[in-house]
């Protein structure tokens, strides 16, 4: 190879490779691990890696570089030189492996050819060099088998059902205990399908079966499986596979040689201990698939001692190296070890966290490193729900704990019932006898799965502990009947659509649905978390409508309340707040008006003189005397009974936030949300026998007042609820509403403040689009709030801000934030109105289309769009703060707790982010991980 040629295969053998850990993203995960290990003299097999770019390429034009054959074929050379064999050799033949393998792991998603190299004439060279012909054919019908699945596409179960024939002429159960004629049989069996399936001959030349795999492997990268899985992780799809062509070595030689997959620590629990499963006599696949249950590594120990303790020195210096727990394959051929993979191993959410503070305890990593580690999602994990100890529970039977949580749901077995039904928002467990990668998109929908075979490394196991999902593995007492959509377990039947409980944590499956509680943390969770409380800048507050939200997002480390909605305080259905305030929104539009009488009334005698001046004091006297009339007093009487249920319930949110702030925002939504539907009241009229029906007609009267109730209500009813009557636009047109929920809001304070209690009261105001509606809602709150005070005697610092949750507020922020102590950015009414989106209908009609057709990049009622309404966030930000320097400025949209938007609030220079109190912990961690992230990025 000349200078100017580039670059296309990387080779590794005799103890030095042209790669190395840092090329993850030319040579892929698997190909860069390799080089690594053969680089730091761990027994690797010799090979080489074809880069990722020639994937993309290859996949455009379908063709390979000029110079890519003479690179393969020196590299098969050099392969040769340091086995001492021969590629397509009669005596000790070459044979290799063709596997796929990406810059960001991708389990199972793509393929891998073992034993390639193998025709009639190399067959008989292994045959003899092993001195086990059953042993040479096997390998080599496995080989025809995976080829032509791979390369040819010839659907796997014709291949299983000819094997199966083989199985149950000799009644044998094991693959491997088929005698060599079967074998020569299934291999002469297999060419024939495939060319009867696709009209072409096997090809028996080893180069012609290498480039075949090679492009196959190639074309993997878009499958559908691979396709969905990068959906999900959000891999770019121009990433592309390398391939890796790598020396075969043989598990399957005999009870001295095995393979398994290890952990450097358990990836369930984090413990320190080598975690893994093997089989003996057995190629890779056969512990992957879940076809043969693997058993624990420890009794290798017992097996093979030699062998084991290597492993476990090769695993401690695979951990010390990279600084993190590995997930290795290993294959033991005649009692040598070989490594054929080291990556980053995935792990449970509980495992991540233990793993980060234990290795920070044994000096292996700082603690900067471990809370920059934790994906913020992972917590999720730890909070996941558990079985109540309290339940009762009927035990179907148990299996694996391959993955922890709770979740209960109807029994489905395959995929796309899976993901139909879980598109509904129906929660489904998914039970299969074990899952491949063509299940994948069912287990995303899925609450939980349930596999019958399978280890703890089956391909169930590991997706589900990629996802975070509740998985129990292997429980071999379930026998699954998929054609009949049942299965039966100890004598009981259980069919689709039937319900169960999983537990994942201890690998027990309920029939029926159990009650789940939420999970206690502690430990090395709270270790992590108060060592991102220490990084972090931004503080991180709770949106609690209630003590006990307020109480569980203190726990959580919660700095105060970001977002408490008041909408509940004025009653939900069946709470009997709810009569009081329907009295109150129907009498308001005439209460308002007396109210404005009286006012025109007493301004008019105010200033007439003589006759007039009488005229005018009898006109004061009939407006006093319509606000005592009796279609006005229920409002009145209703504000007082609704003041003192309010009163109460802010004392025991300042109790329950003591000593930090608490944001309450005054009533928002519409208010036709608290009466009932026209279509309500004119049916409960027309069919007043039935029994919902005399309720209505009872609540408002019977017939005559039901149907003054129909009328008010018509008034009331808008096009466009959410873009109507709603925020402050109701304090301007009933500000009594504000006005009481004030006076409540105060003397809870002071009632707190008096026994002891130091509340911390900040005072919100929704749905502002101009100066002059927060300028008149604001004078209102602080003329109430000075004259609760003035009459208690008390001093008591509060603050009036804003929520900035539509384009124009943003827009104007710089006057807005005259009248405001502090803005509050409600993200989801703001990205509504930036898109002219409404949640409801888009999620629920199109936008799932926008993101497959990637129209939009994700949902951004989920994750902010920086570009648009992250601008608009921005923009307010330095408008406000041009205005006032140390205005408060914080954010109470869901997006407060999501890590990427969290780290958008962090640069935006945000004083604090409000999420909903199980998403407190991963807001603690995000933000500082956002100053990690800084510091990184600054030292580069
Ligand atoms: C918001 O709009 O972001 C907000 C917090 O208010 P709500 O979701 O109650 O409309
Ligand atoms: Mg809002």
């Amino acid at each position: 190879m000349t200078d100017s040629t580039p670059q296309l295969v990387y080779f590794f053998g005799l103890g030095r490779a042209d790669g190395t850990a840092a090329m993850k993203d030319v040579l892929g995960g698997k190909g860069a691990g390799l080089a690594e290990m053969t680089n730091l003299g761990i027994p690797v097999p010799p090979g080489f890696t074809i880069p990722t770019s020639l994937c993309i390429a290859y996949l455009e034009s379908h063709q390979f570089p000029p110079r890519l054959r003479s690179q393969v074929e020196h590299a098969l050379q050099r392969m040769e030189t340091a086995t001492g064999r021969v590629f397509g050799g009669t005596a000790r033949p070459l044979l290799v492996s063709v596997r796929s393998g990406a810059a960001l792991s991708m389990p199972g998603m793509m393929e891998t050819i073992l034993n390639l190299g193998l025709n009639d004439t190399t067959v008989a060279g292994l045959a003899t060099e092993s001195g086990n012909p059953a042993f040479a054919w096997d390998s080599y019908r496995r080989f025809v088998q995976m080829f032509g699945s791979v390369v040819f596409d010839v659907p796997k179960h014709h291949f299983e059902r000819l094997l199966e024939e083989r199985k149950s002429a000799r009644s044998v159960g094991r693959d491997s205990d088929l005698p060599v004629e079967d074998f020569q049989g299934l291999v002469h069996d297999f060419k024939a399908l495939i060319r009867h399936e696709t009209g072409k001959p096997f090809p028996d030349q080893p180069t012609d079966q290498l480039w075949g795999a090679i492009a196959a492997v190639f074309e993997s990268w878009n499958t559908r499986r691979a396709i969905d899985y990068r959906k999900l992780h959000d891999i770019p799809d121009t990433l592309g596979t390398a391939v890796n062509v790598v020396t075969m070595v043989f598990g399957n030689m005999g009870d001295d040689s095995g393979t398994g997959v290890a952990f450097t620590r358990n990836p369930s629990t984090g413990e320190h201990q080598l975690y893994g499963e093997y089989l003996l006599n057995a190629q890779g696949e056969d512990v992957v698939s879940g076809a043969r249950t693997p058993e624990p590594i420890s009794t290798l120990n017992d097996r093979m001692p030699e062998a084991y303790s290597e492993l476990e020195r090769v695993c401690r210096t695979l951990e010390r190296h990279f600084r993190d727990v590995q997930d290795v394959e290993f294959t033991i051929e005649r009692r040598k070890l070989y490594l054929l993979q080291t990556r980053r191993a995935q792990r449970s959410g509980h495992a991540a966290v233990r793993i980060s503070c234990e290795m920070v305890e044994e000096g292996l990593i700082s603690e900067e490193e471990a809370v920059a580690r934790i994906p913020p999602h992972d917590l999720d994990q730890l909070l996941h729900p558990t079985i109540d100890p309290a339940a009762k529970l009927d035990l179907l039977t148990s299996g694996l704990p391959a993955s922890p949580g709770a979740a209960s749901g109807a029994v489905v077995f395959d995929a796309d019932r899976a993901e139909e039904q879980g598109r509904r928002g129906e929660p489904v467990i998914l039970v299969r006898r074990e899952t491949s990668p063509e299940d994948f998109h069912g287990m995303v929908a899925a609450k939980a799965i349930l596999t019958a075979r399978g280890g703890m490394t089956s391909h169930a196991a590991v997706v589900a502990r990629g996802m975070g999902k509740p998985c129990v593995a292997g429980a071999q007492d379930l026998s699954v009947e998929e054609g009949s959509q049942r299965f039966s377990v100890n004598g009981r039947m259980v069919a689709q659509g039937e319900w169960i409980t999983v537990d994942g944590s201890t690998g027990r499956v309920f029939a029926g649905r159990a009650g789940l509680k939420p999970p206690a943390i502690g430990g090395h969770f709270d270790k992590l978390l108060s060592w991102a409380d220490r990084f972090r800048h931004l503080r991180v507050r709770v949106n609690a409508d209630t003590p006990a939200d307020a109480h569980k997002g203190r726990d959580f480390g919660a700095e105060g309340i970001g977002l408490c909605r008041t909408e509940h305080m004025f009653g939900t259905v069946g709470d009997p707040r709810l009569p009081i305030f329907r009295q109150v929104i129907l009498a308001a539009p005439q209460a308002r008006a007396a109210q404005l009488a009286l006012i025109d009334a007493e301004k008019e005698a105010s200033e007439a003189r003589g006759k007039a001046k009488r005229a005018a004091e009898e006109t004061v006297k009939e407006a006093k005397a319509a606000l005592k009339s009796p279609e006005v007093r229920p409002y009145f009487e209703g504000l007082k009974k609704l003041l003192t249920g309010q009163r109460r319930d802010f004392e025991s949110i300042f109790k329950a936030m003591d000593g930090l702030p608490v944001t309450i925002r005054l009533l928002d939504p519409p208010l036709h949300e608290f009466l009932p539907s026209s279509k309500e009241l004119e049916l409960a009229m027309a069919t007043p026998t039935l029994k919902a029906s005399k309720d209505v007609l009872r609540e408002f009267g019977g017939k005559r007042g039901t149907e003054k109730v129909l009328r008010e209500v018509l008034a009331l009813e808008e096009n466009n609820p959410m873009l109507g009557l709603r925020g402050c636009r109701l304090g301007i047109l009933y500000p009594d509403i504000y006005r009481t929920q004030v006076q409540a809001i105060i003397e809870a304070a002071c009632n707190v403040k008096k026994r002891g209690g130091d509340p911390h009261v900040e005072i919100m105001v929704p749905l502002v689009a101009t100066r002059e509606e927060l300028t008149a809602v604001a004078a209102d709150v602080r003329e109430v709030a000075e004259q609760v005070l003035g009459q208690r005697k008390m001093e008591l610092p509060y603050l009036v801000g804003t929520m900035i949750e539509l384009p124009r507020a943003a827009l104007a922020a710089d006057e807005i934030a005259e009248d405001a102590d502090f803005f509050s950015f409600g993200t989801n009414d703001l990205t509504q109105t930036a898109f002219g989106f409404s949640r409801d209908d888009v999620e629920g009609k199109f936008l799932a289309r926008y993101l497959e057709e990637k129209i939009l990049p994700m949902n951004p009622f989920e994750s902010l769009d920086e570009r648009g309404v992250g601008d608009l966030v921005l923009t307010a930000c330095q408008k406000g703060r041009k205005t006032k320097e140390d205005l408060k400025l914080g954010i109470c949209g869901e997006h407060g707790g999501d890590p990427s938007s969290v780290h958008f609030f962090h640069n935006a220079g945000l004083d604090y982010v409000s999420c909903s109190p199980y998403r407190v912990p991963l807001a603690r961690l995000a933000a500082a991980q956002a100053v990690l992230g800084e510091a990184e990025t600054a030292s580069k």
